[in-house]
């Protein structure tokens, strides 16, 4: 990105903050700077009038991805998996794929993971209704597609499955504008940050997703697996915890 665009964008960023801080116009004179402010009540109204119209955005994009066959995955799920929580989550996690719980039910991360999961944000002082919980791909990828009430038969999603999903979990952040992502296992912190490196070496630190914060860490799964991880981990979530109590 060029020095000018950056510019730009952080520009209009900046307007839109002023915008939701009830500024609704300032005068630059010799005098000094003249804000003129918003009536509050409008402010609260045209929140309320976002948080709505993201609400259906989402709803609208869950439809669209519940009766999606853009790649074979479709053909063995039994639900797609599109994601849940606030629509004005400033926090959100997201991992690489629904695995056999999620298939059955519909909902991300409702497995052991998610019960692990859950477990996390309560930690960090929050409910699972405060973030929202997505994934990379939006259908379970098996090994065995034949097979699909088997549990065990989970696999990563291939670059195919990937490129042809991520415009969905895309399109979720760009609704949802997260302060912080969170991504979840080594899949989801490639895809996010462009870097194709192992997760130690991506985890611990910010990256910068489209101007948003994405914090690497280990997927719950991996947790539960090596039980010695979980120190690191909750040295990540911490510093995210850290960056959203910066208001
Ligand atoms: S994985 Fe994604 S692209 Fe493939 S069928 Fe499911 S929703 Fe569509």
């Amino acid at each position: 990105m060029t020095y000018f665009n950056e510019t730009v964008r952080l520009t209009k960023k900046y307007i839109e903050q002023l915008k939701t801080d009830g500024i609704a116009d300032a005068v630059v004179s010799g005098k000094g700077i003249n804000v003129k402010k918003i009536k509050k009540t409008a402010v609260v109204d045209k929140l309320k009038e976002k948080s709505h119209h993201n609400t259906v955005s989402l709803t609208g994009l869950a439809e669209e991805i519940k009766n999606c066959k853009k790649c074979p995955l479709h053909k063995s799920r039994k639900n797609a998996v599109p994601g849940e929580g606030s629509s004005k989550a400033k926090l959100m996690f997201i991992g690489e794929g629904p695995g056999f719980d999620e298939d059955r039910l519909g909902r991300p991360f409702v497995g052991r993971s998610g019960q692990l999961l859950d477990k996390i944000i309560s930690a960090m002082g929050m409910k699972r209704e405060d973030v929202f919980i997505a994934n990379i791909v939006k259908c379970h990828p098996m090994i065995d597609p034949l097979h699909p009430d088997e549990r065990g038969n989970d696999r990563k999603p291939t670059s195919d499955e990937i490129n042809g999903c991520i415009g969905y979990v895309e399109k979720q952040i760009e609704i949802i504008k997260p302060k912080i992502i969170c991504a979840l296992g080594s899949v989801s912190a490639t895809t996010l940050t462009g870097i194709k490196a192992p997760l130690g070496e991506l985890r611990g630190k910010f990256h910068d997703y489209k101007g948003i914060k994405l914090m690497p860490t280990f997927h719950p799964a991996a947790l539960l697996r090596n039980p010695n991880w979980k120190k690191d981990a909750w040295e990540d979530m911490k510093k995210i915890m850290k960056e959203l109590a910066r208001e």
